[in-house]
């Protein structure tokens, strides 16, 4: 495996700090203590405020500069962190952003329509327009493309999440950092547990540590799908970055598990179990987690842990990929009352 074959523009802080969480180790550890919880800061990426879609991005959008690409246009949710991501780094390398974003909640206040995210996209530069739920992302997206084809612009389509074998090359990336840093460290990571949504991430992660030979298993814990439809999509993508790797053949079913538990009434809506993690959190080591993702990738986490899936001297990462700017557009959610 060969990363530097593939064309890259550096985007983020990396690597990540690799940390250990010691008070939410004890807090959650039954007698005898463990399993060690430990925290990936991916988080903490920097751009325009950080996350997972940075590393994404910084293939990405290279390959939209090597396509010769003058605009890039990007889909998501009302609260995309995505989007945000994409809007600032095609303002730092000086494309034009157009950005779909789709109802997925139904929530109409000003802080989840107007604020947090969607702020940012707009301070970034781009343009931000609306779809309703439900509707063909990726044939808007399309639509969208061929009108500003025939006005001469060039763009670049960027799927969802920035999800395809090149965004997932990040997460390959991420992979390798991983390895390096816990070899440096002299830690044995047992289990890497992270929210999983348009499988860019874990399928990235899975095909960088099968490729590595790292025998770490990686739990997803999905923030929108069923469990089947989560697997197949990891899955499926895993095994195409794995080809664009030229790693044909090398994921196989068994390296991709997600838990669909924690998903609650759907993508976006909180969870009680959301709510208590990101306080948790908050409250212990002084870590912000984010409500559509992290936050119930947190709280399948900590519901886990309490069941004993996990063995007491295990050593747990937890992939922070970001997100916590969304606390913004979810003011009523957390039960902080104004004073
Ligand atoms: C997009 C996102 C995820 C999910 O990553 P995928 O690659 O889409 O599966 C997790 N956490 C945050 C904060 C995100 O923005």
């Amino acid at each position: 495996m060969n990363l530097a074959r593939f064309p890259r523009i550096r985007l983020g802080h990396m690597p990540t700090p690799l940390e250990p969480m010691e008070n939410l180790t004890r807090h959650l550890s039954g007698p005898g203590g463990g399993p060690r919880l430990w925290i990936k800061r991916d988080d903490c990426t920097g751009l325009s405020t950080g996350g997972n879609k940075t590393r994404k991005l910084e293939f990405l959008m290279a390959e939209a500069r090597a396509e010769g690409a003058d605009t890039v246009i990007t889909q998501g949710a009302t609260q995309s962190n995505h989007a945000r991501q994409t809007a600032a780094a095609a303002a730092k390398l000086g494309f034009a952003c157009h950005i779909l974003l789709e109802d997925r909640t139904g929530y109409t206040d000003a802080a989840y329509t107007q604020s947090a995210n969607v702020l940012m996209d707009k301070l970034h530069g781009a343009h931000v327009s609306r779809r309703p739920g439900g509707a063909d992302m990726a044939a808007e997206m399309e639509a969208l493309a061929a009108e500003l084809r025939a006005q001469g612009r060039k763009p670049y389509v960027i799927p969802g999440g920035g999800s395809n074998p090149v965004g997932a090359l990040g997460y390959v990336n991420a992979a390798l950092e991983l390895v390096n840093q816990a070899a440096e460290m002299g830690l044995r990571i047992d289990h890497v547990v992270h929210a999983t949504g348009s499988a860019g991430t874990q399928a990235g992660l899975v095909a960088g540590l099968v490729a590595l030979n790292a025998n770490i298993p990686v739990l997803g814990i999905g923030v929108r799908a069923p469990r089947e439809k989560q697997e197949a999509n990891v899955l499926a993508l895993a095994q195409r970055t794995a080809a664009h790797l030229g790693l044909e053949g090398i994921v196989r079913p068994e390296h991709v598990v997600a838990n669909c538990d924690y998903v609650g009434q759907g993508y976006g809506i909180p969870t009680e179990g959301m709510v208590a993690a990101v306080r948790l959190l908050a409250e212990k080591e002084g870590i912000l987690l984010d409500p559509v993702y992290s936050g119930k990738g947190m709280a399948g986490l900590i519901d886990l842990i309490g069941k004993g899936h996990f063995g007491r001297d295990e050593n747990v990462v937890f992939l922070h990929t970001g997100g916590a700017v969304g606390l913004f557009g979810y003011p009523d959610a957390f039960g902080v009352s104004a004073d």
